[in-house]
C-alpha cells in the first residue's frame, strides 16, 4: 500500500492524478488532499479516496468544507499553513500540483519526509531550483518531474550520462496565437488566450502557453532540474504537440519521447516510477497521424523565450523575480490592466529593476530570500503594471 498526498488535489493535474488513483483504490492510501475555492470537489474527492485530512488553502473556505465533511472521520483545516502542514505528513509519494508560486513551500515541506515528490509545480524549480534539489537530497528524498517535457526528458535519459548530452529540445505547440498576425496579437483578449490548441488545462497555464512564458518557464526547469548549461537547451515549435522532448547526443544519436497529448501519462510515469505500469490513455496511431511539423519559435511573436535566456545565464535569485513578474503580468493581463503584448515588457523591466538587488545572482541563497524577493519583485511589477495604466 502507497501512502500518498495531493497538493492542489481540485486543479487539472490533480484531478487527473485522482483519477488514476482512483481507478486502483486499494493500492493508494490517501493522507491529504489539498485545494483552493473549489471546497465540494475537495470534499467529494477525500470522501471517495477516504482521505485522512482535507485542506483549503482559503481560511474564509473552512466553514463550508467542514460542513461538507460533517459526519466523516476525515480531519479538515484551512489556511496556507495548514496546507504546509499537511504537506509535511508522512507519505510514500507526494503530488506538487499547486499553481504558482504558492506551491513552493508545501512542496518543499513534503520532501522533509524523505519521499517522492511528483513536481508539476513548475513554479518550485523556477524560482529555488538549486536550494529545492540540495534541500532533496539532504533529506534522501526525490523529486520526480511531472512537467509533461520534463518527463520526456527524464524518460529519454534513462540508462544515459549527462556528459554525453550535446542539447535538450523542449517542443511548444505555439500556443493560441501561433497563426495569428502579429500586429493582431496586441488586441488579444484573455478568452482567446486561454483556448488551446492541443491541451486541456488550467486558465494560467493556457496563457502562459500563448504568449510562451509557459514554455520560457520550461527552459529555466530544464536548467536547473537536469543541471543543463542554457547553451544546450532549445525550443522548438512542433503544432502536434506529439514529440514532448528529445535529446541530443554527443554521437548524434537523438532520443525523442512521444506521447498522446494527456498529462496522465506523465503524471502515472511518477506515480509507477522506476516501474512502468498501465496508463489509460489513448495509444498513438502513426499512420494515421501522417506528419509531425517543426518550426524555429519568431522571438518578435514570443519575446518570453529571450527572456528566459537572459535568467538563465544570469542565475541565483533572478528566477524568482521573473516567476513573481511573470505571475503579476498574467494578473495584469487577465485583469484588463495591460495587453498580451506588455506582458513581456513587464517583465523585462522587473528584472532590469531588481538587477540591483543585494545578492540577486549569489548561487547560495536560502527558502526566506526567494519569498522576499518574489515579493519586492511583485511590488516593483506591480509599480510598472500601474505606469502603464
Ligand atoms: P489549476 O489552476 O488547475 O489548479 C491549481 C490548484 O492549486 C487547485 O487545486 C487550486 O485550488 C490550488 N490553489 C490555487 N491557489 C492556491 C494557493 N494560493 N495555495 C494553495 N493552493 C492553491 O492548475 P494546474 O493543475 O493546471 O497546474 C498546477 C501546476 O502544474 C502549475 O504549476 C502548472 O504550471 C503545472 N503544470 C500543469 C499542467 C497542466 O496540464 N495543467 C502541465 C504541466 C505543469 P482551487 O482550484 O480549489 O481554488
Ligand atoms: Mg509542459
Amino acid at each position: 500500500m502507497k501512502t500518498i498526498s495531493i497538493l492542489g488535489a481540485t486543479g487539472s493535474i490533480g484531478q487527473s492524478t485522482i483519477d488514476l488513483i482512483a481507478r486502483d483504490p486499494s493500492r493508494y492510501d490517501v493522507v491529504a488532499l489539498t485545494g483552493g475555492r473549489n471546497v465540494e470537489q475537495l470534499a467529494k474527492d477525500a470522501k471517495a479516496l477516504g482521505a485522512d485530512i482535507a485542506v483549503t488553502c482559503y481560511e474564509d473556505c473552512f466553514a463550508d468544507l467542514k460542513a461538507l465533511l460533517a459526519g466523516s472521520d476525515i480531519e479538515v483545516a484551512a489556511g496556507s499553513d495548514a496546507v504546509i502542514a499537511a504537506a509535511q505528513r508522512p507519505a510514500d509519494w507526494c503530488m506538487s500540483a499547486i499553481v504558482g508560486s504558492a506551491g513552493l513551500a508545501p512542496g518543499w515541506a513534503a520532501l522533509t519526509n524523505g519521499n517522492t515528490l511528483a513536481l508539476a509545480n513548475k513554479e518550485s524549480l523556477v524560482t529555488a531550483g538549486p536550494i529545492l534539489l540540495a534541500h532533496a537530497k539532504a533529506h534522501g528524498a526525490t523529486i520526480l518531474p511531472v512537467d509533461s517535457e520534463h518527463s520526456a526528458v527524464f524518460q529519454a535519459l534513462v540508462g544515459e550520462d549527462m556528459a554525453s548530452v550535446e542539447r535538450v529540445i523542449i517542443t511548444a505547440s505555439g500556443g493560441a496565437f501561433r497563426d495569428w498576425p502579429l500586429e493582431k496579437l496586441a488586441t488579444a483578449t484573455p478568452s482567446e488566450a486561454a483556448s488551446h490548441p492541443n491541451w486541456d488545462m488550467g486558465q494560467r497555464i493556457t496563457i502562459d502557453s500563448a504568449s510562451m512564458f509557459n514554455k520560457a518557464m520550461e527552459l529555466i526547469e530544464t536548467k536547473e532540474f537536469f543541471e543543463v548549461s542554457p547553451d544546450k537547451i532549445e525550443a522548438l515549435i512542433h503544432p502536434e504537440s506529439l514529440i514532448h522532448a528529445m535529446v541530443g547526443y554527443c554521437d548524434g544519436g537523438i532520443m525523442a519521447h512521444v506521447g498522446p497529448h494527456d498529462m496522465r501519462h506523465a503524471i502515472g510515469y511518477a506515480l509507477h516510477w522506476p516501474d512502468r505500469a498501465d496508463v489509460p490513455v489513448e495509444r498513438l496511431d502513426f499512420a494515421k497521424i501522417a506528419q509531425l511539423n517543426f518550426k524555429a519559435p519568431d522571438l518578435a511573436r514570443y519575446p518570453a523565450l529571450q527572456i528566459a535566456q537572459d535568467v538563465m545565464r544570469a542565475g541565483g535569485l533572478t528566477g524568482a523575480v521573473f516567476n513573481a513578474a511573470k505571475e503579476q503580468a498574467l494578473d495584469g493581463f487577465i485583469a484588463g490592466d495591460i495587453g498580451f503584448m506588455d506582458m513581456a515588457p513587464v517583465v523585462a523591466e522587473t528584472l532590469d529593476k531588481m538587477s540591483s538587488h543585494p545578492g540577486l545572482q549569489n548561487a547560495k541563497f536560502t527558502l526566506d530570500d526567494v519569498l522576499n524577493v518574489d515579493q519586492l519583485s511583485r511590488i516593483a511589477s506591480g509599480e510598472i503594471i500601474s505606469a502603464r495604466r
